[in-house]
């Protein structure tokens, strides 16, 4: 396994899976930044945004969705945030694409 997120894939590290599919994986954040806080990841490894390619674009629409379909069940009606952090400046330390998903409380912006 190359990567934290890959082990988390395998069970062989325990989250808390919120849903699972054959192409996604949703769970919460082990250091929530929100009351709500959870990750969406795909299960094929693609370590940053930047390594998204054409034939990925079916599965981006589909993590983007996943991330809508959950924070709506956990109760983010009145507005959650999405997020990506892209390699070292954007701030990503997990190389295995992840969209962040924040919710439950006001957000401000612009982020630091
Ligand atoms: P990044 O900084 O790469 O955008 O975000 C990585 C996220 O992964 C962080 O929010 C961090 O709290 C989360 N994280 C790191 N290690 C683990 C872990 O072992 N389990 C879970 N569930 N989340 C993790």
């Amino acid at each position: 396994m190359d990567n934290l997120f890959a082990r988390i894939i395998a069970r062989e590290i325990p989250a808390t899976i919120l849903y699972e599919d054959d192409q996604v994986l949703a769970f919460q954040d082990v250091a929530p930044q929100a009351p709500v806080h959870f990750l969406v990841i795909p299960k094929k490894h693609i370590a940053t945004l930047n390594d998204l390619q054409e034939a990925d674009k079916a599965l981006a629409g589909h993590l983007l969705y996943t991330a809508q379909r959950l924070a709506l069940e956990l109760g983010c009606d009145d507005g959650f945030r999405v997020v990506v952090n892209c390699k070292e400046k954007g701030g990503q330390t997990v190389q295995h694409l992840h969209l962040h998903v924040l919710g439950q409380r006001a957000m401000s912006w612009p982020p630091g």
